[in-house]
């Protein structure tokens, strides 16, 4: 199924992503860990791809995403990126996607590893999304965006242009980056529909549940943390099962005032902590329900 159509028939998508398990974990810990997702209904389940992972690493995304749609009957969106790949290498990635039926692919660049020398055949996200489209016009792209701008770009109205070249190049839905404040996301949705960026848009949302992620995940996606927010994290900083709460709290906030505000579609980045995704969702599917019940 391509998964662009659900937002003809709803008013709210909402969507789960997990990651495979590190190269030193059983494969059998995502099989455990979907299993117990299955419990939330969700319209996708996507699958992140490690740009600088070996191989067999990579190889885990596709069989995830396959077992994602034959087991769980859930539409799977696989994850590529394409820093450290040639043609032929996309190439085979695809026809592994095609065989085991994987139609939506979120097309990404990846980071820029210091210690890996990125390949030439594709310079940006919107390179590997005309790609895909080339070789078989049947798979539906979506690609990333930047509530706060992405990190390398000098100004957001300057990746606003280079969004707009990934949407021409055949991306027909976009998920965020990470954010913490509801205003950086409104205002960065004004300037994308005044720029004519009228494709559907996904809001990531990543619930901090302790405080490894905080640091990391500001250093590596750049999204800013509001006060009222670090006052919380500082508050219960040695208080794991608070902190814990509080970051379950915030993040099914975020989200009430994101449906009470329309968005089109949420992405709960679950980072595979099935606790926290349940708990998130069971506060906010009545709504999901709701909303996507009305009448226009
Ligand atoms: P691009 O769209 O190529 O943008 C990268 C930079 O290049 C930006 O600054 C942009 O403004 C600029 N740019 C784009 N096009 C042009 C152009 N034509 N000319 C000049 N400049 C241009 N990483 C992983 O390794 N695996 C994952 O599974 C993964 N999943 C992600 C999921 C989401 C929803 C998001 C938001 C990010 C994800 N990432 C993942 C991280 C992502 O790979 C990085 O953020 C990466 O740095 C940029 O990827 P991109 O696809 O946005 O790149």
């Amino acid at each position: 199924m391509n998964i662009s159509t659900l937002f003809d028939i709803k008013k709210v998508v909402f969507s789960l992503e997990v990651f495979p398990p590190k190269k030193e974990t059983s494969i059998n810990v995502i099989y455990n860990t979907l299993l117990k997702l299955r419990g939330i209904p969700c319209d996708f389940i996507s699958v992140t791809y490690g740009a600088g992972g070996s191989e067999t690493q990579r190889e885990k995304t596709c069989e995830i995403a396959s077992l994602i749609r034959t087991n769980y009957h859930i539409e799977p969106v696989s994850h590529l990126t394409c820093v450290n790949s040639d043609k032929g290498e996309i190439r085979e990635t695809l026809a592994k996607l095609k065989e085991n039926k994987i139609q939506n692919i979120l097309a990404l660049r990846g980071d820029i590893s210091p210690s890996v020398l990125p390949k030439k055949d594709f310079l940006h996200a919107s390179d590997l999304a005309r790609f895909i489209k080339e070789y078989d016009s049947s798979f539906n792209v979506l690609g990333a965006c930047y509530p706060e701008g992405h990190c390398e770009c000098s100004s957001i109205e300057e990746d606003i242009e280079h969004l707009k070249i990934k949407i021409d190049s055949g991306v027909t839905h976009l998920i965020t980056q990470l954010f913490f404040d509801n205003a950086h996301f409104y205002t960065y949705m004004d300037k994308i529909r005044k720029a004519g960026i009228n494709v559907p848009i996904h809001a990531g949302i990543m619930p901090i549940v302790n405080s490894n992620q905080i640091e990391r995940m500001v250093t590596m996606c750049g999204a800013s943390i509001p006060n009222k927010f670090s006052t919380v994290l500082n508050r219960y900083a040695h208080k794991p099962e608070a902190l814990k709460d509080a970051g379950i709290f915030y993040a099914t906030e975020q989200m009430m005032d994101l449906l009470e505000n329309d968005v089109e579609g949420i992405h709960l980045y679950t980072m595979n902590n099935v606790e926290v995704a349940t708990r998130i969702s069971e506060s906010i599917q009545n709504i999901i329900l709701a909303k996507n019940s009305m009448e226009n």
